[in-house]
């Protein structure tokens, strides 16, 4: 992930970090010493989000490692998704004696095709995001 991929604007509060471009994991080093991890969270509409960073003990810097960036960048799809307003619905979940499913109106599935998957992205034990992939 680069830098450039994040913005300020897309923050529900300012938070300051840094992307470390060559390293995909922490901790990172700042002012000699390694940094320790932190939790933060965002709350988004009265849905707490958490996640985590790391922090220099001395200059307060935080950075983030390309799993926490993920991780921030998707709970800022979310913030974008529930900002926009955008249309939710309430379906029941279903279980068929082995496994739960959920079904989609017909409505919403007319353009879908066989050979169609789902791509799950899993934000808590009870939160994803699903999107259907031709
Ligand atoms: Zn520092």
């Amino acid at each position: 992930m680069k830098k450039d991929d994040i913005r300020e604007e897309d923050l529900v509060e300012e938070v300051k970090f840094e992307i470390d471009k060559n390293a995909f994991s922490g901790p990172f080093k700042c002012h000699g010493m390694r940094t320790r991890l932190i939790s933060k969270k965002i709350d988004v509409n009265g849905n707490v989000f958490p996640y985590s960073a790391w922090k220099c003990r001395k200059c307060k810097k935080e950075f983030l490692d390309s799993d926490q960036a993920k991780k921030l960048e998707a709970i800022w799809t979310i913030e974008k998704m529930l900002k926009g307003n955008i249309l939710s619905m309430k379906r029941s979940i279903n279980y068929d004696g082995k496994m739960f499913f959920l079904r989609f109106p017909k409505e919403l599935t007319k353009e879908w095709k066989k050979g169609q998957y789902a791509d799950i992205k899993f934000i808590d034990a009870n939160k994803f995001i699903v999107e259907v992939k031709r």
